[in-house]
């Protein structure tokens, strides 16, 4: 199931995505009417859990026709299912810009595993060394749980 939670404030359409984006969720109906052009497009994708195959193409499908109306395309809070088709799809943000993203950490403790999101910019600045972070949990150590060169691939490889 795919909600979507709509705003506007001055020229952004705020879109709030949650839960999963597969064969039963219709995107276009979810975030339902437009407005009336010119605005931008504020997406934040914190919130879903999930996608699949066919839920891409949907995704695509609908972003590349938002794109086709000229308007600018933002993505904040990227969830790592999100990051993963950033990564494999070339087309997966369809002209958007990707302003946030989730960043995935490991505590000793498997059932604490969290995530923080890191601005584009600010990940860019460290050179995607992800400093180590205490557990919001117990406070243990906890250590990026991916590989820079593959959560980060469409970041540090734009045209792959
Ligand atoms: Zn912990």
């Amino acid at each position: 199931m795919l909600n979507a939670k709509t705003g506007k404030k001055d020229k952004q359409f705020v879109v709030q995505l949650a839960g999963q984006v597969d064969d039963q969720a219709d995107i276009e109906k979810a975030i339902g009417t437009l407005p009336a052009p010119p605005y931008e497009m504020h997406v934040n994708c914190g919130q879903i859990t999930r996608i699949n195959s066919i839920g891409v193409k949907n995704w695509i499908k609908y972003f590349q026709k938002i794109q086709g109306l000229r308007v600018p395309i933002f993505f904040y809070d990227c969830a790592p299912p999100i990051v993963q088709q950033m990564n494999l799809v070339f087309n997966f943000s369809a002209g958007g810009k990707v302003v946030s993203m989730q960043v995935p950490f490991s505590c000793e403790a498997e059932e604490h595993n969290f995530t923080l999101t890191f601005t584009v910019p600010d990940l860019r600045k460290i050179n995607f060394n992800i400093p180590g972070q205490k557990c919001p949990k117990c406070g243990s150590a906890s250590e990026f749980d991916d590989i820079p060169k593959i959560y980060f691939k469409f970041l540090m490889n734009p045209q792959v």
